[in-house]
């Protein structure tokens, strides 16, 4: 997969892309990033990307022409989602990255200061997406937040050990508790099935603590997920216990 950015802040991307399991993806040629400075498109003697809002008002706006210019060039003859990161778009959620996981290209554009002039949105018609329901200075964050949920999506990238299968939201639910050595810590034992070697002990424990924490920390998950009639048996049964107060049952 391949993922261009444009932002006014390039350096911004050079630490957190490139460790780990993204430095590893793009080593492995899974993914490619190429970041682009919006400057480079601002074709006047002073490469102006901002200017003061028409009626007044704090702050800068990015100019729309770098940005359409940008984009008609980056995008060519292709046909690939243009996404704004903005506070204003749609949600960013599991559903929505592994949508863009499917696709093998994808232009992100990261806004600053006060945003965007009103007619990138009017003539990029970008697929809007907001991390969540709160202002950050600028689109990098976004971007970078976007760019390693999606990269986990992409085969190859996570081995076995790192399986986004069994991460909390693959399957509509909250992931339950985790354990490693040592098997007994601070006056607190590891549960006794996950170290009694039956498989399907284990799994139907995880399935039931996953319910469970989704019931007790996110229930408006449960209505989505996809559940079976075991599932549907536990969570009366939880019911039935009455009110919980701790995820230990
Ligand atoms: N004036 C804008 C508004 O009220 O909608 C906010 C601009 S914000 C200070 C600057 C830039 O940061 C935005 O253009 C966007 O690219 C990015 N940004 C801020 N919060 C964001 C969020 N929650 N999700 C995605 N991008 C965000």
């Amino acid at each position: 997969m391949r993922i261009d950015v444009l932002t006014l802040f390039p350096a911004m991307f050079l630490g957190p892309l490139q460790e780990s399991i993204l430095k590893r993806a793009q080593e492995r040629g899974q993914l490619t990033l190429v970041i682009h400075p919006l400057r480079d498109y601002a074709l006047d003697r002073h490469q102006l990307t901002d200017d003061t809002p028409y009626g007044g008002g704090e702050g800068m706006l990015l100019k729309p022409e770098p940005i359409v210019r940008a984009v008609t060039a980056l995008r060519g003859t292709q046909e690939f989602p243009v996404v704004l990161l903005s506070p204003q778009g749609r949600l960013l959620d599991q559903t929505v990255v592994q949508a863009l996981a499917q696709q093998s290209r994808l232009l992100l554009i990261c806004g600053h200061y006060e945003g965007f002039d009103e007619r990138v949105r009017d003539l990029l018609h970008p697929d809007e997406i907001s991390i969540g329901d709160f202002v950050l200075t600028g689109g990098e964050l976004p971007a970078m937040v976007l760019i390693d949920a999606v990269a986990r999506w992409i085969p190859g990238v996570l081995g076995d050990a790192e399986s986004a299968r069994q991460d909390s939201f693959a399957d509509g639910l909250l992931e339950g508790p985790q354990y490693t050595r040592p098997p007994s810590f601070g006056g607190l034992e590891v549960p006794a099935v996950l170290r009694s070697g039956h498989h399907a002990a284990i799994a139907r424990w995880r399935r039931q603590e996953a319910l469970r924490r989704t019931r007790l920390r996110r229930p408006e998950l449960l209505a989505r997920a996809t559940l079976t009639a075991g599932d549907r048996q536990f969570l009366a049964q939880l019911e039935a216990a009455g009110p919980q107060t701790s995820e230990q049952g």
